[in-house]
């Protein structure tokens, strides 16, 4: 298609290798990983694999690795799983920056009586650690902060908020959906207890994840029945899509420092781009550490919406979640401190494996004419 695909941290493509090592478990390897029989115990090899490579990615021991749906899953999990467990502990603390999927699983617990405590963060997207350290008490079940935003690539300093934790005793957990494949991110390093990651977002199929929990750490599961998982995620497991994220796992350790290369130097040459092209171009946030192939462009006076509308054949996200057709400023960058016009002004760029100077110079082609449409348009 014309169309260039800058938005790599919505979903990526599987990777070809990956769906060659996929294709015969929904064929002639068809089978049920549970079941007692030879082939059984083959389709359970292959899922066993597949979890040392998820492991080995993560710096996690397999027996850690619960495969689940994907990062959403994982997170209800991790913080429900929590909850269920530890009935004297009630305090849940994050961060406003979170994924929804962090945010709304913590406002469902506080309507089922845990006291939610969604702290700010600064102007540039980052967390304060002296918060976290005046939040967390002993009452505190868990404490979740994302490793990377998906918004602005914003990249945490976890340290102050784990040691909160550890502290109090209560259990640290990370969405690291964004953070895999993209940064350097071990459980150990981190000295994680829970982290949620995803396969599509390291060129693995969708609708499979994984939740690492720490051999020492017990959560109850959210979903009941056959015992799978050791007992902590049940169902018939996605053999094919589980092998799929085996092997995007094995190639994204390889990959990483490659990827992370060539992606910092294509958003730099989109900023460049930009920049040179345009007036009133400011990448957001100014100065934190962020994601190699993450920015978040603010266009001055010019409608994201609209930006979106005149260039057509480039693929970013507006970052504005859009429920019942009403859309909605970032909750991101409006807790960045900006204001939702503003905020309406921004759009997000994430690059992939795939992308090449070629797409880069292409977008810029295609950004300017709109941007300066939009811009006197409205003026
Ligand atoms: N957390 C973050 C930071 C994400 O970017 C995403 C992706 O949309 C999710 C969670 C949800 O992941 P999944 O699509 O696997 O449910």
């Amino acid at each position: 298609s014309n169309h260039v695909y800058l938005d790599y941290n919505a979903t990526t493509p599987v990777a070809p290798e990956v769906v060659d090592a996929m294709t015969p478990w929904f064929t002639e390897r068809f089978w049920n990983a549970a079941s007692a029989h030879p082939l059984g115990a083959m389709a359970n090899d292959a899922v066993e694999t597949a979890r040392q490579q998820v492991a080995d990615l993560i710096g996690a021991h397999p027996n850690e690795v619960v495969f689940t749906s994907g990062s959403t899953e994982s997170i209800n999990l991790a913080l429900k799983g929590v909850f269920s467990a530890a009935p004297d502990r009630t305090g849940i603390v994050t961060a406003a920056t979170e994924h929804k999927a962090v945010l709304d699983t913590a406002a469902w617990l506080a309507e089922q009586g845990a006291s939610t405590c969604v702290l700010p963060v600064t102007a540039s997207g980052e967390i304060d650690p002296e918060l976290f350290a005046g939040s967390v008490d002993q009452h505190t079940a868990v404490v979740s902060v994302m490793a990377a935003n998906n918004e602005t690539g914003v990249i945490a300093d976890l340290a102050g908020p784990v040691d909160a934790a550890r502290r109090c005793g209560a259990l640290f957990h990370t969405d690291a959906t964004q953070a895999v494949g993209r940064i350097n991110f071990d459980v150990e390093h981190a000295d994680v207890d829970l982290a949620s990651i995803s396969a599509h977002k390291i060129y693995g199929p969708k609708g499979v994840g994984a939740l690492y929990v720490r051999r020492s750490v017990r959560i109850d599961a959210t979903i009941h029945g056959g015992g799978h998982e050791h007992n902590m995620r049940s169902g018939t497991l996605n053999v094919a899509g589980i092998v799929g994220f085996g092997a995007a796992a094995e190639l994204a350790a390889k990959q990483r420092d490659d990827d992370a290369e060539r992606s910092t130097q294509l958003t730099s040459e989109l900023v460049a781009g930009l920049t040179t092209q345009l007036d009133g171009v400011e990448v957001i946030p100014e100065s934190a550490p962020r994601l190699p192939n993450t920015v978040n462009v603010r266009f001055t006076g010019a409608d994201a919406e609209a930006v979106m509308v005149n260039a057509p054949t480039v693929a970013m996200s507006s970052g504005s979640a859009c429920t019942s057709m009403v859309p909605h400023p970032s909750h991101v960058l409006i807790a960045m401190g900006m204001s939702a016009d503003d905020a309406s002004e921004c759009l997000r760029f994430s690059t992939g494996r795939p992308t090449t100077s070629e797409d880069i110079t292409e977008a810029v082609a295609a950004l300017v004419p709109a941007v300066t449409r939009v811009r006197e348009l409205t003026q």
